[in-house]
């Protein structure tokens, strides 16, 4: 898998705004924010995209849920709501190759995205 910022970013090459680290994930602040709450929660082992992902690492994609829930709790967004988004491939436009989930919140998303 190709070098990202991300990677730089968990070996802390790179600054970035953390706001929740274990051994497996970390989530940062996304630096050109869509919402008022915009983080990005991203698993350590570098996995390109959600279409790379394999059944052995099914256990770490459901941590990495129970996490974004998680910090999306700590962040004070449980109850208002929020949105999570994981972009693949082009028509998505997926930046970054290496699997995120975005979580936003802090203001009303609309439905269909559009
Ligand atoms: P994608 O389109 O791959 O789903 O989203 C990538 C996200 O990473 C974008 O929202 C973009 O703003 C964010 N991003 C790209 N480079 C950096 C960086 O160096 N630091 C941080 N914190 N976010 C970044």
């Amino acid at each position: 898998m190709a070098e990202t910022v991300f990677s730089k970013i968990i070996r802390k090459e790179i600054p970035a705004e953390i706001v929740y680290e274990d051994e497996e994930v970390i989530a940062f602040k996304d630096i050109r924010p869509q919402a008022p709450v915009h983080v990005l929660v991203v698993p350590k082992e570098p996995i390109e995209t959600i279409a790379d992902a394999t059944e052995a690492q099914a256990e770490l994609l459901g941590k990495l849920l129970v996490r974004t829930a998680e910090v999306a709790r700590q962040l004070g967004i449980a109850e208002s709501g929020y949105r999570l988004v994981i972009n693949h491939g082009r028509d998505a436009g997926q930046e970054v190759l290496h699997l995120h989930i975005h979580l936003l919140g802090g203001r009303p998303f609309g439905w269909p995205p559009g």
